[in-house]
Formats: C-alpha cells, sequence, structure tokens
C-alpha cells in the first residue's frame, strides 16, 4: 500500500473505533489555547508526539506553529501572521520559541540544497529569484541556540507584536525530552 492508502485505511479504523477520550472531548470548546499559549518550534519528525508531552501540553491548550528550523523570515512572514492571529484573535498570552539539538538546519547549506534543486530539474532561472533569500535564510543558520535567541529577539522587536507578550526562548533534546530555557521571556515583558 502507498502512504495515502495507508492513511485512509487507518483512519477508517480510527473512526470506526475512536477512543473514549476523543469521543468526550468538546472541539469546539477548546478551539481556543486553554493555557493561553503559542508554541512556535521545528517540523523535526521527532518532536512529533514527544515535544507536548514533555512540556505538559494537552490537546486544546496550546496553538502550535512549526516550520523548518523554527525561523522568522521577515517583518510580516507566516509565522508572524500566525502569532498575530493567536495573540488578537485567540488570546494567546505567552509565546514560546522552541529549537532543538542536532536541528537538521544547522548540517545544511543553500549550496547543497540548490545542487540539488538543480538536480531534481528545478529551472535556474527560478533558484535564481531567490539565491539571495536562500543563502540570509540557510547559512545564516549557524546553532539551534543562536537562531532561538534570535528569532525571540525578531518576535519581540516586532512592532505588530504587543510589548506585554512574554517571548520565551527553550531548547529541546530529542533524545532525553529535556528542556533548557535560553530566553526567559519574563525579564523583557512589560
Ligand atoms: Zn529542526
Amino acid at each position: 500500500m502507498r502512504i495515502m492508502e495507508q492513511i485512509l485505511a487507518a483512519n477508517k479504523d480510527f473512526v470506526d473505533n475512536l477512543p473514549d477520550k476523543y469521543v468526550h472531548y468538546s472541539a469546539d470548546k477548546n478551539k481556543l489555547p486553554k493555557r493561553h499559549l503559542a508554541i512556535f518550534t521545528c517540523m523535526d519528525t521527532r518532536l512529533v508526539d514527544f515535544l507536548e508531552p514533555a512540556m505538559g501540553i494537552l490537546r486544546g491548550e496550546a496553538k502550535v506553529i512549526k516550520n523548518a528550523g523554527n525561523c522568522v523570515t521577515g517583518p510580516f512572514g507566516s509565522t508572524i501572521r500566525s502569532l498575530i492571529i493567536s495573540i488578537f484573535e485567540l488570546g494567546v498570552k505567552e509565546v514560546v520559541v522552541i529549537g532543538h539539538l542536532d536541528c537538521g538546519m544547522s548540517h545544511t547549506s543553500s549550496q547543497s540544497l540548490i545542487r540539488k534543486m538543480l538536480d531534481r530539474g528545478i529551472s535556474p532561472d527560478a533558484i535564481k529569484m531567490i539565491d539571495k533569500q536562500l543563502g540570509d535564510w540557510i547559512d545564516h543558520f549557524h546553532h539551534p541556540f543562536h537562531n532561538v535567541e534570535e528569532v525571540v529577539q525578531k518576535i519581540r522587536e516586532n512592532p505588530l507584536i504587543p510589548k506585554d507578550v512574554p517571548v520565551h526562548g527553550l531548547i529541546f533534546n530529542p533524545h532525553t525530552g529535556e528542556l533548557q530555557v535560553v530566553v526567559d521571556g519574563y525579564q523583557s515583558a512589560t
């Protein structure tokens, strides 16, 4: 079976035998994040089904925003947009940026990515259009700790984000589940 067939088969079985905890969960009531928290983290597969339990965060308690290497690109990029909606429309009062050890973003470069894109038939003209942005994004990511510090700063300094929202920075260990504080957002929120 291909992956979509596996997913649809699993889904039929899941829906037919929906566990009690989902049957009794009121999705409407829990649309707003109960802990008033937005988590911005990496799309790394090892974080799936691991990061939230390691934080004591349950379904319905936080908004979770993910991308490659938890990077913020531009003052009104998709992460900032999601944070604006979370804060102004969904009652989020605190933001936590979570990078992780051994992040794939620190092992790649724009040159190696461009090579792979060209090999797969992506047009050189298309790559030329994003060449500089690609470098500013990927080659700028050296270490998950520094990235978390920088992303916290970018969010804090964004004029669209209220100053009274604490923005914390943490690093997650994808092997042990341990969290380490890099930036204590309570120190700088007003
Ligand atoms: Zn990562």
